[in-house]
């Protein structure tokens, strides 16, 4: 009865972290993946009034137009980013459904990193396409030299995370450049999903620009609202207009309540936070260093270290057994040889994960 592209997607190493979790009454958790703050208050407060108003109702397809418009602007402004157009989704998540849908025939291949977010891999499964590894390990960073062997003629398309999960590594504008000039040489569609771009510590955060480029960013970690699924997609022609087409027949529009509020998020000050995360970052790389192999994260908030004996699955195991929750590196990889820490948690939660980390090694 179940489709085969159903049968396909696995989700048993990310169940056996849920199962694990489930053992404990309260755990160390270092393996969230969203942010540790609410929704800003002027946020709540204009949803209330959106609530309120009765902006109840389906919107446009593309969405709230003045929000639309306004990020837009933003990225004309910041990254010179002027042959696209704007539309809000259900999150990132439906952002990336919409690009693989609209790019991936049956059989097509998209060049994903390893490690990786599993939607990547995953997604491609449900679509009938292929996910094709580049292994930026032990540095993650991507390497042109690697990925110029894996292109074939069904190569259609190369995602990019930057900031990245599970790694926390931000690329720079010479990598960027790279690789938007490798995917223009094998005429590539470049997913840039920079869902993290808030969370960036050392480097600013850089937006490259190139004729085929799908750029996704949203709400969920920058504004503190991962649950209220509000993203947003910019994209020149004929991607807009064709993902729009699908998002009327699958996700139909973004939350109203999250498009009438949202836009006061643009001009929330995020310094605060980000100070908070930059502190919480420095506090975990101090605590690893010397006892962990780890490429100390610019961007994000994971650190995906090398796991001691060089299996993640049972080293998780032991940390487990010490009341630590952190993920194996195989939910996030073609390999188990490194394990993410989440440093969204508080200084006193973390101080805690560090503690049972440099006893662990
Ligand atoms: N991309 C990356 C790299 C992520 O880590 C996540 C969330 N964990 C998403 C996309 C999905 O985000 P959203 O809540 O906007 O669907």
């Amino acid at each position: 009865m179940i489709s085969n592209r159903a049968k396909k997607v696995d989700s048993s190493g990310i169940r056996k972290v849920f199962d694990l979790a489930a053992k404990l009454k309260s755990p160390i958790n270092l393996s969230i993946g969203q942010p540790n703050f609410p929704a800003f208050d002027v946020v709540k407060q204009k949803a209330i009034e959106a609530i309120n108003d009765n902006k109840s109702y389906y919107t446009p397809t593309q969405g709230n137009p003045e929000l639309c418009e306004e990020i837009s602007n933003r990225y004309r402004r910041n990254y010179n980013i002027s042959n696209s157009k704007t539309f809000l989704t259900s999150g990132v998540s439906a952002g990336l459904f919409l690009s693989y849908s609209i790019l991936l025939d049956p059989g097509d291949e998209v060049l994903i990193p390893d490690p990786f977010f599993c939607m990547y891999r995953d997604l491609a499964y449900m679509i009938n396409a292929e996910p094709v590894y580049y292994d930026t390990y032990p540095d993650f960073i991507p390497k042109i030299e690697n990925l110029e062997s894996l292109v074939t003629a069904r190569t259609k398309a190369i995602v990019i995370n930057s900031p990245s999960n599970p790694t926390g590594y931000a690329l720079n504008s010479k990598q960027l450049e790279d690789l938007m000039a490798f995917a223009k040489a094998k005429n590539l569609v470049v997913i840039y999903d920079e869902i993290y771009s808030e969370f960036v510590y050392d480097i600013d955060h850089v937006v490259p620009s190139f004729d085929n480029l799908i750029i996704l960013n949203g709400f969920s970690k920058s504004a503190g609202v991962p649950g209220w699924r509000m993203a947003y997609v910019l994209a020149p022609e004929p991607f807009y207009s064709e993902m729009l087409k699908l998002q009327q027949y699958t996700f139909v529009c973004a939350n109203s309540i999250g498009q009438n509020s949202l836009i006061a998020a643009l001009d929330y000050d995020f310094s605060e936070h980000l100070a908070s995360y930059k502190s919480k970052r420095d506090l975990i790389v101090e605590g690893l260093s010397g006892k962990y192999h780890f490429v100390a994260p610019g961007g994000a908030f994971y650190v995906f270290p090398e796991a001691p004996g060089g299996e993640a699955n049972s080293f998780v195991e032991k940390c487990v057994e010490n009341n630590l929750l952190v993920v194996p590196g195989n939910v996030f990889s073609t390999k188990d040889t490194h394990f993410r820490i989440s440093f969204s948690a508080s200084m006193e939660t973390l101080e805690q994960g560090i503690e049972v980390l440099r006893k662990l090694v």
